[in-house]
């Protein structure tokens, strides 16, 4: 039987809804919109598209977006204070650095150049040092915090969509800071037996085939295939690429949807949640500027 949808533009659209009220509320006590600073560098086509689709929601739910576009000649030492004066500017409540930057910057010093209560992406060290170090997700609403927005965007899409976590065996194939690595931690905070593979796991389908929430992030198109999913998981498919025929895929192959009981869409899945997820954190960080 074919796998059920989750549906992460339907979810996005509901959380749409929440976030509009807030942000009118935020609005009245700044007295301006919350706003989120935006930055890419470099002409990158998937980049741009999808600076675009942050800028259109940012407006949708009543964040200002402020847009800093440049060419990928502009020099290092100008971004770095570019994410420097945005840091320091008390009309901007978040920053976002859209990566990956063209080949040349070093990324993680300039992330570091982002202050972590204007790091919406949660991909500073301080953020990720403070969100590795929580022993629980209730510690979350108050913790000076942000979550990287594609593992939230999935964490929550599981949450709603009222997917077991507790007891559940959850295998996250890939590693990175961005995704592997927090969405893991997300899973394991949630009392799911979380495995971590990489491409240097050994024998991967054996490990994949006992998940029954399967998480894959390898970055590589229609890599996890129908026999390497056990009967009835839950298969989130966080990757997007554009194939040799110009359609989108994922990371999983059309083969899983046969095995899945529960699979995120391409597009339609992980892609809007991250984004709203993004808009949540920016109105959480105009919120403790509130309140700071
Ligand atoms: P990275 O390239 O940083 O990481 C990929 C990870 O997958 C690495 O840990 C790598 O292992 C592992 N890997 C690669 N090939 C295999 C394989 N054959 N078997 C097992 N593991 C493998 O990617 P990201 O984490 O940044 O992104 C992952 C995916 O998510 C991509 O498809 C990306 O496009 C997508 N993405 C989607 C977003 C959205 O909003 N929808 C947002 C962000 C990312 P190793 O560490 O050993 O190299």
């Amino acid at each position: 039987m074919a796998a059920k949808i989750l549906d992460g533009k339907k979810i996005s659209l509901e959380i749409i809804e929440e976030l509009k009220k807030k942000s009118a509320g935020l609005a009245a006590r700044l007295k301006r919109p919350p706003t989120l600073a935006t930055v890419l560098v470099g002409d990158d086509p998937a980049s741009q598209i999808y600076v675009r689709n942050k800028i259109q929601a940012c407006r949708e739910v009543g964040i200002q977006p402020v847009e800093c576009r440049h060419p990928s000649s502009f020099a290092f030492q100008n971004l770095s204070q570019l994410l420097e004066q945005l840091s320091s500017d008390p009309r901007i409540d978040g920053i976002l650095l859209q990566l990956p930057l063209p080949t040349g910057f070093p990324t993680e010093s300039l992330l570091e150049k982002i202050s972590p209560e204007k790091d919406v992406d949660g991909l500073t060290s301080e953020n990720l040092g403070k969100f590795f170090s929580l022993r629980s997700l209730s510690k979350l609403p108050e913790a000076p915090v942000f979550v990287p927005c594609t593992p939230l965007g999935i964490w929550t899409l599981l949450k709603r969509t009222g997917v077991a976590l507790p007891g559940a065996r959850a295998t996250v194939v890939g590693r990175s800071n961005i995704v592997g690595k927090p969405v893991a931690l997300l899973l394991t905070l949630s009392d799911a037996t979380v495995t971590l593979c990489h491409s240097k796991t050994v024998d991967l389908p054996n490990i994949t085939s006992q998940a029954d929430i399967l998480i894959a992030a390898t970055g590589r198109p229609r890599s996890i295939t129908g026999e390497m999913v056990q009967s009835g998981a839950v298969v989130i498919d966080v990757g997007i690429h554009r194939d040799g025929s110009g359609s989108l895929c994922g990371d999983v192959a059309e083969s899983v949807r046969e095995k899945a009981s529960w699979i995120t869409p391409v597009p339609g899945g992980v892609g809007p949640m991250t984004v709203t997820m993004l808009l949540s954190n920016t109105l959480l960080a105009a919120q403790r500027r509130l309140g700071s």
